[in-house]
This record gives C-alpha cells, structure tokens and sequence, in this order.
C-alpha cells in the first residue's frame, strides 16, 4: 500500500478480507473466490421527465452465489459508484455469513439526488430502475432482494414490489423479492428501527463482557456512559435513542451534515431529532453549543463512538487524535484501514460493522420469511400461549391460595405480538453473534482484533459450504 495514499473502501474491505484470510487454513485459492465479486452489472437508461429524457445510471453487484438469494440495499445517492457498491455488496456476504442469515451479499445504487426530483418523479424513476434489474434476473424472491438504504425508504420498496408483482402475476411470493416495505404492503413489525435496534442489542453484549470493557480501559454498564453520535438518520437516531431511554447512557454530542451540537450533560436524541425533521438541520437548536463544520468532534473524549453516516470518516489522517475508548461501526466502512490499524495499536475497542450494523438484514430475513409464509408472526400461536399461561397462573394462584402480582400477570397473559418475536430474534442474533466472533478471536493466536475474528468468521462458515458442495 503506497505510503500517505487513501485507502479506498473498497481496498479497505479487501485488505480486511486478506488479513483474516491470512491468519487461517484454507484450500489454496479459496479465500481468493470467496473474495472475488461474482458479478457487476452498470445500467444505463432513459426516463421521460419534464418534456425530455434524462439517462440514469445504476449498478447492482452480486458478490456471492454461494446461497441465494443475494441480499442487498439499494442506495440513492448523487456521489454513488461502483466500487462503493462493490465495497459494500462484498460487506453484505461477510455480515450475512457473521449473522447466520442465509443470504449472498449484493449491493445496488443509482446515481440521483432524490431531493431535487418530485415524488411522482421518483417513483416513474424507480419503477424503471426495477424493470431494468428485473429483465437482468437481478430481482426476485428466490434470487436478488434489494432493501432500503441511503436515499430509499419503505415507499421505494414498496414501488419495487409492485412492479415486480406487474412484471410476475403468478409469482406468489412476488412481495418477497423486496424487503424494508410497510407492514399494510408485506413488511414485518420492527424493521424500520431494526439496524439501530441492532447496534443498542450489539453495545449492550459488549458490556456483558467485563474483559472486552476493561480491555477498552471502561468498567461498569451502559448507563451514564457518554457517547457521540455521528449521523441523525435511520440508524442513528435509533440507536442512540434507545441507548440513551433504554440504557441510560449520555449522547453528549450530535454530528450533523450542517455542524455538530454538544452539551456534557447530554442532548435529548428525540427533541435533536424532531427539531431536524423541522428544520433540516441541527442548527439553531436551543440546547447545547453548535460548531459549524464539526468533523472535529469525532476526535473528542467520550467513551463510545458511533458513526452512523457514510464510509471512510475515520481515515489515517485523524485516526491518531481520536480519543474514544470504544468505536461502535453503526454505519458501513467508517474507519479505513490505515486508520484500523492505528486505533487497533492505541488500544480502541471497534465493534465491527459487518457485525453491529448486520440488525437490518437480520430483519429483512425475518421479513422475507413472513411473505414466504403468508402469515403474520404471532397469529397462530399468540391467543394459544395466552391461554397456557392463565392455566399456569391459575394452577399457582390455587396451590399457593394466594392471588399472584397483577403486574407479572398481566405481562404473562400477553401473547407473543409480532414486534415482540421480531426484537427477541434479533436481540438472539446479535448475542450469539458476538460470542462466535469473540471465540473466533480467542481460537486463533494470530487473531488480535474483533472485525479480523468477524472476517475470519464470515470466511470459516463460506468455507465450509464451498467444502460440502466440492467433497
Ligand atoms: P440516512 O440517510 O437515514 O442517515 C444518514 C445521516 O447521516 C443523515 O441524517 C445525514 O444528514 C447524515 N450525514 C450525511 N453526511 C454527513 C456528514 N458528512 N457528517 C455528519 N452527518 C452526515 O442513512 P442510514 O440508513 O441511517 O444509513 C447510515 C449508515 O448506516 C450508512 O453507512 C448505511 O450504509 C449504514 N447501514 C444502514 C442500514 C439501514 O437499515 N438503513 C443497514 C446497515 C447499514
């Protein structure tokens, strides 16, 4: 690697990738096709807008068929390219492998700024978009299945589903071949909050680790735990809520594309949050101090960070000055390489993104079942368990001849709600998750970091499905 050269993300996922690769036994020439992106295609095609036509371009890269479906977001975005989608679909084979979601990773993106086009616009965008993966074989339940990401939202997978369903009228699973829609359209309870969902579950198994949290130099729980947060979207706005109403940590800074907003005795995320969703930006809010600019802030004393923004904010260039003792990966690729390995020799804690953000997918698959199945989770059993659980309450209230507690039965009578099954499966995935990447790391000598063990992780679990298929 040339020296004071930025690392690119997409080197930076491979160099990652040849780390792990490095510190393990494989076949010769596995961790090479594992590696490899299988397939990348760039399309380019016209829309009637406004009295012209307008070329778009979009990628869809598959990075793996080693299961299918493959499984990625689909990202909006006017900086959008193809190694970003390389990168990031290359990400989604180890996060899925990591999370045991069986799913190849795939990535998409068309180059647009969805704010300067109108809503109708956006759609006669996206449905075009959709024929064009279509007629390439690059949707459908059993093969491609795209979700949200930067720029899309449940409206975008919604308008994905139905052309899909237009193009296949037979295809009864037709509402599989998106995930992230709105429940009334086929979504599942819980995925909208579920990546931020999933990095509080993440943070929460770290700290249930006295020697991960002595080794990042902290003690004790969550609570009061300071924390900056880069990043008031989707991911963040979850995660640090729940952190902070949940957990009782302290989010005492807030960075914004407009600036950053401090306050030591920490910032309510919900009121910061609103106050954007007003304002399109952080400025102006009437607690705390707010520096414009504010990239600066990430290399402030606290005890957690989380970018939960774009790729390569951490880079080799400000990776020396950062302070924080643990580096929670809510966003995908935040940290280079080059900065990787100087915050691994200070001694910070990172809780890898192929790990920690992998909440999304986690869901997207629970989602993906529920249309598979065509029924709500819950629906059979909810009213059953209901009705076990009174029996067991009345067999002890008898035995005992005492009425029980009318809190802790009304909580037994509850039946299982989708959204309840959905956090318990997600809060199980990220528990287990971590304890195989940290007993990964704890087999293999070589091994020194979390994302190296959530890498060699990945690559164990690929290799073992290439082995049975080839024995
Ligand atoms: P989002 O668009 O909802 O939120 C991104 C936020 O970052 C926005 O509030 C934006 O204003 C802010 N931002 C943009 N540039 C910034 C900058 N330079 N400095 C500070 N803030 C900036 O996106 P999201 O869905 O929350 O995704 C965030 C990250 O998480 C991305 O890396 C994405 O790939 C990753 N991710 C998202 C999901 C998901 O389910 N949405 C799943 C896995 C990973």
């Amino acid at each position: 690697m040339p020296i004071n050269q930025p690392v690119s993300f997409l080197d930076s996922v491979n160099l990652s990738f040849d780390r792990a690769a490095a510190a393990m036994d494989l076949p010769k020439g596995l961790a090479r096709q594992i590696r490899t992106c299988n397939a990348i295609c760039e399309m380019k095609f016209g829309v009637e807008l406004r009295g012209s036509y307008e070329i778009f371009t979009g990628w869809r890269a598959t990075h793996s068929e080693h299961v299918l479906p493959a499984k990625g977001g689909i990202r909006y975005a006017p900086f959008a390219d193809q190694q970003e989608v390389e990168a990031l679909a290359a990400l989604m084979t180890y996060k899925c492998s990591i999370v045991n979601v069986p799913f190849a990773g795939s990535k998409g993106a068309l180059c647009i700024d969805p704010k300067e086009y109108t809503l109708d616009e956006l759609e006669h965008i996206t449905r075009r978009f959709a024929q064009e993966l279509d007629k390439r074989g690059l949707l459908g339940p059993g093969l491609n299945v795209p979700a949200p990401d930067m720029g899309t939202g449940q409206r975008t997978m919604s308008w994905i589903a139905d052309e899909y369903q237009k193009l296949h009228p037979a295809e009864i699973n037709a509402r599989g071949c998106v995930t992230g829609k709105p429940v009334h359209f086929g979504g599942v309870e819980g995925r909208v909050e579920a990546t931020g969902r999933g990095v509080q579950y993440g943070i929460q198994e770290f700290f249930r680790h006295p020697d991960d949290v002595a080794y990042a130099g902290l003690e004790g729980g969550l609570e009061g735990k300071s924390i900056i947060l880069q990043g008031l979207g989707n991911v963040g706005y979850h995660a640090a809520k729940f952190l902070q109403e949940e957990n009782g940590a302290k989010v005492i800074g807030i960075i914004e594309r407009d600036g950053a907003l401090f306050d030591e005795s920490g910032i309510s995320v919900e009121a910061a949050f609103q106050y954007k969703l007003d304002h399109g930006k952080l400025e102006g809010f009437p607690v705390g101090k707010f520096v414009p600019g504010g990239r600066e802030a990430l290399e402030l004393a606290c005890d957690i960070l989380i970018p939960a923004a774009l790729e390569s904010v951490i880079t080799g260039e400000n990776a020396p000055r950062i302070q924080a003792k643990v580096i929670a990966e809510a966003a995908n690729g935040p940290i280079s390489y080059d900065a990787d390995e100087i915050l691994r020799k200070k001694g910070v804690f990172i809780i890898p993104d192929a790990y920690l953000n992998a909440g999304g997918v986690t869901v997207s698959y629970f989602e993906w079942l529920k249309n598979l199945s065509h029924v709500r989770f819950g629906r059979l059993d909810k009213r059953f368990a209901e009705a076990q659980n009174a029996k067991i309450i009345r067999l002890i209230e008898s035995t005992s001849g005492k009425p029980l507690d009318k809190k802790l039965t009304d909580d037994l009578l509850q039946g299982p709600s989708e959204i309840a099954l959905v956090r318990s499966g997600l809060e199980d995935t990220m528990r287990e998750s971590y304890q195989e990447i940290k007993e990964m790391h704890d087999s293999i000598d070589k091994i020194t970091d979390r994302r190296t063990a959530a890498f060699a992780l990945a690559i164990r679990k690929i290799a073992d499905i290439y082995d049975s298929m080839y024995l």
